[in-house]
C-alpha cells in the first residue's frame, strides 16, 4: 500500500481509502457480517482511511464502522461528518454550531470511539454560504481546540464552493466527489491548484461516480444526466465484451490521481476490497482506456444541480435530465 501525507497535517492516509456508505445500505442491503469482514480485510491490506457520515443509512453506516472498528481503532484514520442528516433541504440538513456539537458527540457513541481523526461538514452546498461560513467552520474550529477532532474540512459537489472555502477559510482538507475519474477531470483544473497553493489534503471520492462506471450501473436514485448514465453503459459493455471490468478501469484511472491524498471507493465485501487492492496494481490496457475514454468525451465533465440554487455549479444541468 502506498500512503501519502495529508496537506499539512501529520496524518499519513493510504491511497485507496475506504468509503463506508456502502455500510450503510447507501447502493442495496448489505450483509452486516460480509460488511465486517471487508473492514477486517481492508484494515489486513494496509487501507487505513474510513470516512462515514451520520446521513449514510441515517446513522446504520457509522454504527456498523464502529462496531467493526473495536479493538482496531488505533489502527485507523477515522473521518466522519456533521451537518447532513438526511436527503432533503429543510430537515435532513442543520449546520448550527449547536447541531454541529451535539451530532460529534453522537458521531463518538456510534463508532466507540472518544475522538476523530477527520470531521468534514458534510455537502456544504445545502447550507447558506454565510452560515458556513460564520457559524459551521467556528464550530469545527472549537472542536478541534477540544481535542474531539483532530482535522477538519468540507465536502461538496459545486467544486466553484468548495474551492471559495479552501480560499478563505484555515481548513486541512476538502472532500470532493465524482469530480475525479473516468466521467468528470474536473477537480483537476478547478480545485487542485488553489488546493496545492493552500496547502490543503485533497480527498477524491466516487471513482465509480457513485456506481455508473461498473457492470452494475447506476442505482435508481444516481443524479447523473441520462446521456452520462447511458454513455456508460455503452462503455461498460464495450469492456465487457472485451473480457475486461470497466470497474477495473476506472479504478486504476482514479488512483494514478497523485494530488489526491487518499480516493474513496465504496466498499462492503472482500471481494470489492480485493478488486480495488487489485486495480491499484494492475497494468492498464492502454487501448482499452483509449477506446472507453472515446466512448465517454462526449458526456465529460457534465456536472449536475446539487444543494441550493445560489450554490449549484455554473452550467452545471438538472438532476436525471
Ligand atoms: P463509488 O464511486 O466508490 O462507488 C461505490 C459503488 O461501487 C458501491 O455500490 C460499491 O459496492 C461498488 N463497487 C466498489 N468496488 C467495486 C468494484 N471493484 N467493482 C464493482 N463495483 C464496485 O461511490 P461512493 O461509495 O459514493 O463513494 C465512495 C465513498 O466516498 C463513499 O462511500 C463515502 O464514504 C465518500 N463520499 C463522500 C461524499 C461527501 O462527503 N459528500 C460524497 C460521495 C462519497
Amino acid at each position: 500500500m502506498l500512503y501519502r501525507t495529508l496537506g499539512r497535517t501529520n496524518l499519513s492516509l493510504s491511497i485507496l481509502g475506504f468509503g463506508a456508505s456502502p455500510l450503510g445500505n447507501a447502493f442495496e442491503t448489505i450483509d452486516p457480517a460480509e460488511g465486517k469482514r471487508a473492514v477486517h480485510h481492508a484494515i489486513e491490506q494496509g487501507i487505513n482511511y474510513f470516512d462515514t457520515s451520520p446521513y449514510y443509512g441515517l446513522t446504520l453506516s457509522e454504527s456498523r464502522l464502529g462496531e467493526a472498528l473495536q479493538g482496531r481503532r488505533q489502527r485507523v484514520v477515522l473521518a466522519s461528518k456533521t451537518g447532513r442528516f438526511g436527503a432533503t433541504l429543510p430537515d435532513g440538513f442543520d449546520f448550527s454550531a449547536a447541531r454541529v456539537q451535539s451530532s460529534v458527540e453522537e458521531s463518538l457513541r456510534r463508532l466507540r470511539t472518544d475522538y476523530l481523526d477527520v470531521l468534514l461538514a458534510h455537502d456544504i452546498e445545502f447550507c447558506d454560504k454565510r452560515q458556513i461560513f460564520n457559524e459551521t467552520i467556528p464550530a469545527l474550529h472549537k472542536l478541534k481546540e477540544s481535542g474531539k477532532v483532530r482535522f477538519i474540512g468540507v465536502s461538496g459537489y459545486p467544486l466553484h464552493l468548495l474551492s471559495e472555502v479552501a480560499s478563505t477559510c484555515d481548513l486541512d482538507l476538502i472532500l470532493s466527489y465524482c469530480r475525479y475519474n473516468l466521467l468528470d477531470t474536473s477537480l483537476d483544473h478547478q480545485l487542485r491548484p488553489l488546493a496545492q497553493a493552500s496547502r490543503l489534503g485533497l480527498i477524491s471520492a466516487s471513482p465509480l461516480h457513485m456506481r455508473v462506471l461498473t457492470q452494475a450501473g447506476a442505482p435508481g436514485w444516481h443524479p447523473a444526466p441520462k446521456r452520462v448514465v447511458n454513455a456508460a453503459k455503452r462503455a461498460a459493455e464495450f469492456c465487457h465484451s472485451r473480457g475486461a471490468d470497466i470497474a477495473q478501469l476506472a479504478l486504476h484511472f482514479a488512483l494514478q490521481y497523485t494530488p489526491a491524498v487518499s480516493t474513496l471507493v465504496g466498499m462492503s465485501s472482500v471481494a470489492e476490497v480485493d478488486a480495488n487492492l487489485q486495480a491499484m496494481d494492475n497494468t492498464p490496457d492502454t487501448e482499452l482506456l483509449t477506446a472507453v475514454q472515446e466512448i465517454l468525451r462526449p458526456v465529460q465533465n457534465i456536472a449536475w444541480h446539487e444543494g441550493r440554487p445560489e450554490n449549484y455549479e455554473p452550467g452545471a444541468v438538472p438532476k436525471q435530465s
